[in-house]
């Protein structure tokens, strides 16, 4: 099969390599139908994920029909429509069963991380993937749910809503600064009103991104390229700060900014992954009984977000702004790469 191959930092090729095969009786062999770049990709090929090894298949996002079975899965069959988790889980050790699947404890790599597709073992950039534990960490796809959308389900919108909406303990009535509007931070603005947020703040340098997030749901956008951004958000909390601020960057001055933002006794969400450390001035942030989160992905809303977008509930059109061959996922890693110039947000990958 063609997958497409990390050869160290810098360097990647759609390649001819060995098709997977059922290795554990738990495992399935998926066909990729869909698939698409996600910024940890970019990370890894920058080198800043040195767990990746050269050779590795990256991409840990997809839809595709399952061609195999291993002869202890049970919830699915050959010719299933499934959408891939990012997290593979094996649903059974400790982590597990309190829904900390992010921390399987029978992970492949024997990390206590379940994310190990594209990172530990092969991903989902290829003509085939084989996913272990496919019981818990495959969601069936119901005919009505296009590829399209349930792509985003793999990854972002879970991510958007556990780790930024749930994580920041958003109540109804809240107000909810966004600080990063890429397909992350976007997925926390169109999942923060299921908790009933009342208003919702995009805050991006990028107009295009600022565009975007009103289409999904924030109620106001404001450019952290202005120096006034602070200004603008505490006077839509009549002087108080937010209630939530959610992180969505990864970056120490985003950090920062929603420290800055977030009123006493709110919450701030980090789910943006950090290269480096992030100033934490305890001594001034006790007293103002801040509470702050972050944290991986456990995809453990997978399920329950499927229905929503089944039923239209949330805006997943606005997502998708490219559509390219799978064969031609070297050039949509350029397309990605250059999202300001290019308005990329989700560039989707089909055989
Ligand atoms: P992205 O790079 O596509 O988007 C980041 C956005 O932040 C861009 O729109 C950019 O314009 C904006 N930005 C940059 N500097 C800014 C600033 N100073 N002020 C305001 N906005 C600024 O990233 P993404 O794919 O949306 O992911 C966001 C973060 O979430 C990343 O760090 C990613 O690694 C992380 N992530 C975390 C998890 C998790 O489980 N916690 C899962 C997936 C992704
Ligand atoms: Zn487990």
């Amino acid at each position: 099969m063609k997958a497409l191959v990390y050869h160290g930092p810098g360097i990647k090729s759609w390649d001819d390599v060995p098709d997977p095969k059922l290795i554990d009786a738990t495992d399935a062999i998926v066909r990729v139908d869909t698939t698409t770049i996600c910024g940890t990709d970019l990370h890894i090929l920058k080198g800043d994920v040195p767990t990746v090894s050269e050779g590795r298949i990256l991409g840990h996002e997809g839809v595709g029909t399952i061609l195999e079975v291993g002869t202890s899965v049970r919830n699915h069959t050959v010719g299933d429509r499934v959408i891939i988790s990012c997290i593979s889980s094996c649903g059974v050790c400790t982590y597990c069963r309190s829904g900390n699947f992010s921390h399987c404890l029978a992970d492949e790599g024997s990390s206590g991380i379940g994310w190990i597709l594209g990172h530990l073992i092969d991903g989902t950039q290829a003509e085939l993937v084989r996913i272990p534990f496919a019981d818990n960490s495959l969601y069936q796809l119901p005919n009505q749910v296009s590829d399209d959308a349930a792509l985003l389900l793999s990854d972002i919108l879970p991510t958007g809503f556990e780790i930024g909406v749930q994580y920041g303990r958003v109540k109804p009535g809240d107000t909810v600064a966004v600080v990063g509007a890429g397909p992350v931070g976007l997925a926390v603005i169109a999942t923060a009103g299921l908790y009933g947020a009342a208003q919702v703040i995009a805050i991006d340098l990028d107009q295009n991104r600022l565009d975007l997030a009103k289409q999904v749901g924030a109620t106001h956008c404001i450019s952290s390229g202005a120096g006034d951004w602070k200004e603008q958000v505490f006077s839509l909390t009549d002087g108080y700060g937010v209630d939530v601020a959610v992180e969505a960057v990864g970056i120490p001055a985003t950090f920062d900014m929603c420290i800055q933002l977030v009123r006493p006794g709110g919450n701030v969400a980090n789910v943006g992954v950090h290269g480096k450390s992030v100033q934490l001035d305890l001594q001034d942030l006790w007293i103002k009984n801040i509470n702050i989160s972050m944290g991986l992905v456990n995809t453990t809303t997978l399920g329950m977000l499927l229905k929503l977008v089944a039923q239209q509930k949330l805006p997943v059109d606005q997502f998708v702004t490219h559509r390219m061959a799978l064969d031609d996922v070297v050039a949509a890693y350029e397309t990605f790469g250059n999202a300001a110039q290019t308005h990329a947000l989700k560039v989707l990958l089909s055989r």
